[in-house]
């Protein structure tokens, strides 16, 4: 009988490790396992991009792909994971029941944005899933059409860290193109930090501050949003901000299906896995991507939740399960490696090298780093069997 391997996700990690596995499986020339990949969608969705304009452009189509290298796509939401009984229970297509069991399971299902519970929560847009992003880009558009007023000229960003800095920096250029190039629109940083950029360290602190002054982007430190409603945010201090776009960017947490595993979590929800990223006291579930605490180095350094780490992840997690059923030996996951690029807007974007955030370039040189990445680097290969099962090899280091 078959054995299968079962991916929950089809995200960047889910995507590297169904190639990854039927990489291992090809090498080895073993067509008794499948592999199958568990997902509401047959398209990988560029998280990383939704923060710019056009954002229903964002996504990748996977069928090809799937099908040149012979991986089993299964279009579902998974509900329920059964470890003892190695079953996951999903809703299908037509969002009936279903079951499908495994041999061993990837579990890849990725994060999502934290909204708190705030009075008036729901007025807040977010940039973390497609179908937040597509609507807050409806809401952009529409706001021409509203009489003019500093509150539709506002848009107020809770949280500054990633991508709080990277959403803001854009809404300039974004309000701009929708009220007219001199529409005199404005865009406020609220974040509990005493420093701009206090989340990424002292390195790109001097160009996230420089880019905020040249694009008129102000913050507001040490400050919190108390409530949010159609019409603006209060802070704790009791200060009102009028805006008719608010966008929530603070706090991500692991896929609520890490609570169905038994073993242990870190703060954000993410399963600790060991070096080859199967989940500690789980012998047939492995975890990759934004949902694994893993260890990245031998420096004491964690995978963050990132796209860069969720790639190198996803190669590692789909090599070593298929290892585990084949019997080789695995490779352990390492990633000493770590790179940061943020969008700065139109000043441009500044590249990191190291844990430590070395600046590399700036501005115009950064942003070509970054067009690369997001437009070239993180989207999957071309639906080439050859081709896309040796890009899956896990020796293979990521920089993006
Ligand atoms: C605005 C923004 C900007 C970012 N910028 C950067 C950046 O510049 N650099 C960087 O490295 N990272 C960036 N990130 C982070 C990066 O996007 C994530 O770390 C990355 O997407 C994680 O990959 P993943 O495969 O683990 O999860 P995801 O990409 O979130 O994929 C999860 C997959 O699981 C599926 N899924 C979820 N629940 C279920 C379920 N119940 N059943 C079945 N399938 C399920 C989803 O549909 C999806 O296919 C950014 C994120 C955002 C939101």
């Amino acid at each position: 009988m078959k054995q299968r391997i079962l991916i929950v996700g089809s995200g960047f990690a889910g995507l590297w490790s169904a190639l990854s596995a039927a990489r291992l499986l090809d090498l080895h020339d073993h067509a008794q396992t499948e592999v199958v990949v568990l997902a509401p969608q047959a398209e990988l969705r560029i998280r990383p991009r939704f923060y710019e304009a056009d954002v229903h452009k964002m996504t990748a189509p996977l069928e090809p792909l799937f099908a040149a290298v012979g991986v089993r796509f299964v279009k579902g939401l998974a509900e329920r994971i059964d470890v003892a009984g190695k079953h996951v229970e999903y809703r299908d297509a037509q969002d009936a029941p279903a079951t499908l069991a495994y041999d061993r399971l990837v579990l890849a299902s990725g994060s999502k944005v934290l909204r708190p519970r705030l009075a008036g929560i729901e007025h807040a847009f977010d940039v973390d899933q497609i179908e937040q992003a597509v609507r807050l880009e409806t809401h952009i558009k529409a706001l021409a059409q509203l009489p003019q007023s500093s509150a539709r000229n506002t848009v107020v960003v809770a949280g500054g860290g990633f991508t709080g800095i990277e959403t803001a920096t854009e809404m300039p250029a974004r309000l701009r193109a929708a009220l007219g190039e001199d529409a005199d629109v404005r865009v406020i940083v609220i974040d509990r930090g005493s420093q701009i950029g206090a989340a990424l360290g002292d390195g790109p602190r001097p160009q996230i501050t420089e880019a905020s002054a040249e694009l008129g982007i102000e913050w507001r430190l040490n400050s919190s949003v108390a409530s949010v409603d159609a019409d603006g945010v209060t802070l704790a201090d009791g200060q009102r901000i009028d805006a008719k776009t608010v966008i929530w960017t603070a706090g991500v947490r692991a896929s609520s299906l890490t609570e169905q595993v038994p073993a242990e979590r870190d703060a954000l929800g993410r399963l600790h896995v060991d070096r080859n990223l199967q989940v500690i006291g789980q012998d047939a579930v492995f975890a990759t991507g934004d949902v694994a605490y893993a260890a990245a180095d031998e420096a004491g350094n964690y995978a963050l939740m990132s796209c860069q780490h969720a790639i190198a992840l996803g190669r590692s997690a789909g090599n070593n399960v298929a290892a585990s059923l084949l019997g080789v030996a695995p490779i352990a996951y390492s990633q000493p490696k770590y790179v940061t690029c943020l969008d700065l807007g139109a000043w441009g974007a500044v590249f990191t090298e190291g844990w430590d955030r070395q600046i590399k370039f700036v501005r115009e040189e950064g942003k070509r780093l970054k067009t690369q990445i997001n437009s070239i680097w993180i989207y999957p290969p071309a639906a080439n069997r050859a081709e896309a099962l040796a890009a899956a090899d896990p020796l293979i280091p990521v920089v993006a």
